[in-house]
């Protein structure tokens, strides 16, 4: 069994999109027509836990899923929302990206009302946010298998490849 819902709707369900490591379905409690929920096939709590290889490519699952709802279901928006630990609002320990399709006067509330702070205390929380914020762009690459040198039959050969090379560099002027 399991461990989760989206654990299991990950090996059941129908499905929007799915690959090696993303999963896209329709929520099932959508906000809105087209609700997507799209998330990790392995099982992370929270973003946090994603490696930062796997946080791009779910991002660009989300957005080519997003601009395909915008596009065949004529929606005038969409919200990318991540509801990131139980205070945000998540439910299902598994993270997810909802992409919820928006229109005009659609009634849904994710709207606030801005709050006033003191410089000091917006101070303190620029200084204290720059300073951790310094290993921001120090990317978790994914894991490179390695190549096999006993699969002769698959390997590219590498003198065509030089040759290919040289013959593209000969054509230059
Ligand atoms: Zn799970």
């Amino acid at each position: 069994m399991a461990a989760c819902d989206y654990c299991a709707d990950a090996e059941k369900g129908e499905k929007i999109f799915e690959d090696e490591s993303v999963v896209a379905l329709m929520s099932s409690q959508p906000a809105s027509r087209g609700h997507v929920m799209v998330f990790p096939r392995e099982h992370y709590t929270i973003l946090e836990q994603v490696p930062d290889f796997l946080v791009g490519h779910l991002f660009a699952v989300a957005n080519t899923i997003s601009t395909t709802i915008f596009e065949i279901l004529r929606v005038h928006g969409t919200n990318l929302i991540i509801e990131n630990g139980t205070a945000a609002g998540q439910k299902t320990a598994h993270v997810a990206i909802n992409i919820i399709p928006r229109s005009e006067n659609d009634g849904l509330g994710f709207n606030w009302q801005p709050k006033q702070f003191t410089d000091d205390e917006m101070a303190t929380a620029v200084l204290q946010l720059q300073e951790a914020s310094k290993n921001v762009g120090a990317f978790e690459e994914e894991k490179k298998t390695p190549l096999s040198l006993d699969k002769e039959d698959t390997a590219l050969p590498k003198a065509s490849e030089d040759d290919y090379f040289l013959r593209q560099l000969h054509r230059l002027p």
